[in-house]
């Protein structure tokens, strides 16, 4: 189990409240970004007048919106409409295998694996595709996967106010499978549990099961 790093708590919660904060940096303009891309693109040693690059920077400038689309996205707002006629339902609710599409903040090459999201709802739920949701709004972002992971686990402890909490993230960094060590095939397993995750040993166990009663793999 991974402790959760010391300015989770804080980033959590500056990330929740503002999405954007460029810590008073202006946002360059597309024309600008793409510049960037074309110096990126002399940097690794091809010519970004050739053909095939020639509208490269373009399109990875269009493609950062939809891979970091999560600054703009406020996962308080998305878990705040929940809802409190659950006709009593107070067992564990699991998400399991999300899809897990995330950058490593060293690198900025792909982390790819699969979230599990549990807790223990206080007479509050939410919708699941909005736990899906939480997940990709701090992921589609730059990350390191032990912030994300608490990240996610205090957004929803935050909102929800659940009896507990549970979030385990599987994942292959490609910084560290295609590149550096080239370690192919290993997976990062970082966790946070709070409340009765972490404190009753048969809620955690349970959780633990539901997630590993799965059979499916995934490529990274
Ligand atoms: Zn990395």
């Amino acid at each position: 189990m991974t402790e959760p790093h010391p300015d989770t708590q804080a980033a959590a919660e500056a990330g929740a409240a503002c999405p954007a904060d460029l810590a008073g940096h202006k946002r360059p303009t597309q024309a600008e970004a793409e510049a960037a891309v074309r110096t990126l693109l002399l940097w690794a040693g091809d010519d970004p007048d050739r053909e095939g690059l020639v509208d490269t920077p373009k399109r990875v400038a269009k493609s950062y919106r939809e891979l970091f689309v999560g600054y703009g996205t406020d996962p308080v707002q998305l878990l705040q409409r929940s809802f409190e006629e659950v006709a009593g339902y107070d067992e564990m609710v699991v998400l399991r295998d999300i899809r897990l599409e995330s950058h490593c903040e060293h690198h900025m090459v792909p982390i790819i694996g699969r979230a599990h999201v549990g807790y223990l709802p206080r007479g509050r739920v939410v919708g699941i595709s909005k736990l899906a949701r939480v997940v990709d709004a701090f992921a589609k972002r730059l990350q390191i996967q032990e912030k994300l992971t608490a990240q996610i686990a205090n957004a929803i402890n935050d909102v929800l106010d659940p009896v507990g909490v549970a979030v385990v993230l599987e994942a292959a960094h490609q910084c560290m499978t295609t590149r550096g060590v080239h370690k192919h095939g290993v997976t990062m397993v970082t966790s946070t549990m709070l409340g009765a995750f972490r404190d009753d040993h048969a809620t955690r166990r349970e959780f633990l099961s539901i997630i590993n009663g799965r059979s499916g793999t995934f490529e990274g």
